[in-house]
């Protein structure tokens, strides 16, 4: 595995012209995550590729056109020119390092072209965000071993953790056009779920949920023709975000038997906007932690770099704003508070076991690495067990209370990597209300035969 070297992208101590940048909580100098807007009233115009800075957006092809990139940096900007990233992150880690190094110089305050590159900045304020990829496969797995032993022992308590957890990574393919970007609108979906009479009822999920997830975009395959070894696994990241897997688990509990999930999962997953590379979280890899009793992954997952810094040190958040706290203007609170230490599989294994069988993983596809909960109940990553399965209701600061989620209920996920002498970065925010059910046909229409004319 190539851990991206710590360089002067990192310095703590570079600060940039764009003064909102300055100790910026998410997006200092040292981030630069990549991400696909549109201005204001360009509507009809497609999205292109900027750069996150402060509260700013570095518009890519703009820039590009001024003459202040060049070589693999400038064909990385021209690539960004697409409504979406994938050409861009099909071109791999080089150009991508080296957009990076170019930026950083054009970026800081020192630079001799800040009227030029000022000229190629928009107010974040002023764009429209869009997922940046189009995403070819969902891949949802399941590292987080914390919310796996937790939710095996709601069903299983005297064997929470299935034999299989410590050897292999638990996964399924999920649906790509369920992925839509911060802030997102959720509906709450109908869907069958079983009653005591054992006739299922189908309505709208009384049991929404949220997974509290970090996501991988998959950028260029070194070498197509070969199945990847773990050893350059980590080369197929092109950065992460913070992703939201909505879960209805009423709906969840009567489909799962036998084969997973299924439509409990696919109507709504949202991801934060931008995506934070591989070389930006450089300084906060980690090594793999596993328990003395627990065995050694099997050969094709196990790399010694992947195990000495394969993992990665990155704080979560989960915050809920209910309508009442809204319309009181109450600040969100903090459900619950993670970190991506608590995942068992190093993203690079997750990238290597989803190749082993000789699929071809592409630009642009996304993982979910599964719920991110730790040990303790305050750092839980679903309501699912934040509530324990819905007998112990939340009591919020206004009185009020959750189990799962009710229409009106906004939840954020926010991730933040923080180490001494390092530039704190933040992934920005991964933000969706709930509301009430999608129209049916047959909602609109007398005697409707339902669905065939399904609006919404
Ligand atoms: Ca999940």
């Amino acid at each position: 595995m190539s851990t991206p070297p710590l360089d002067e992208t990192h310095d703590p101590d570079v600060h940039s012209f764009v003064r909102s940048a300055h100790h910026h909580p998410d997006f200092p100098i040292q981030n630069l995550p990549l991400g696909v807007f549109s201005v204001g009233d360009e509507l009809s115009s497609a999205g292109r590729g900027g750069v996150r800075i402060g509260d700013d957006v570095l518009d890519l092809p703009r820039l590009a056109s001024v003459g202040l990139l060049t070589g693999s940096a400038l064909r990385a900007a021209r690539a960004a020119s697409a409504p979406t990233l994938n050409d861009l992150l099909a071109l791999g880690p080089e150009p991508r390092r080296e957009l990076r190094r170019q930026l950083h110089g054009l970026l800081a305050q020192d630079t001799p072209d800040r009227l030029a590159v000022a000229d190629c900045l928009h107010p974040v304020a002023d764009v429209q965000l869009a997922l940046p990829a189009t995403i070819g496969d969902f891949t949802d797995f399941y590292a987080g071993i914390h919310h796996a032993r937790a939710v095996g022992a709601l069903f299983r308590p005297d064997h929470p953790l299935l034999p299989n957890y410590t050897w292999v990574p638990i996964g399924y393919h999920g649906r790509s056009s369920s992925v839509a970007v911060s802030p997102d609108v959720v509906h709450r979906p109908r869907g069958q779920m079983a009653t005591p009479s054992g006739i299922p009822t189908y309505a709208p999920t009384q049991r929404l949920d949220i997974e509290l997830e970090l996501g991988i975009w998959i950028g260029a395959n070194p070498a197509p023709e070969q199945v990847p070894p773990i050893s350059s696994a980590a080369d197929q990241i092109a950065g992460y975000c913070l992703l939201n897997d909505w879960s209805a688990r009423d709906i969840q509990a009567w489909e799962y038997q036998p084969l997973g999930p299924f439509l409990a999962k696919s109507f709504a997953t949202t991801v934060s906007p931008w995506i934070v590379t591989p070389e930006a979280l450089a300084p906060y890899r980690r090594p793999v932690e596993r328990p003395v009793d627990d065995p050694a992954p099997l050969p094709y997952l196990r790399d010694p770099a992947d195990q000495a810094a394969g993992g990665l040190d990155v704080q979560l958040e989960i915050l809920l704003r209910t309508a009442a706290m809204l319309r009181a203007h109450e600040s969100s609170v903090t459900l619950s508070r993670s970190s991506t230490r608590h995942l068992y599989w190093t993203p690079a294994q997750l990238v290597a076991h989803h190749a082993s069988g000789g699929l071809q993983l592409r630009p642009g596809d996304l993982l979910g690495s599964g719920t991110i909960s730790g040990p303790d109940p305050g750092s839980a990553g679903s309501l699912l067990e934040i509530s324990g399965g819905g007998t112990v209701p939340i009591q919020l600061p206004g009185g009020e209370t959750r189990t799962f989620l009710e229409d009106g209920d906004e939840i954020t996920l926010r991730a933040r990597a923080t180490r001494p002498g390092v530039a704190p970065i933040g992934f920005g925010e991964c933000r969706a209300v709930v509301v009430g059910p999608r129209p049916t046909g047959s909602d609109h229409r007398d005697g409707g035969h339902g669905g065939a004319t399904a609006g919404g």
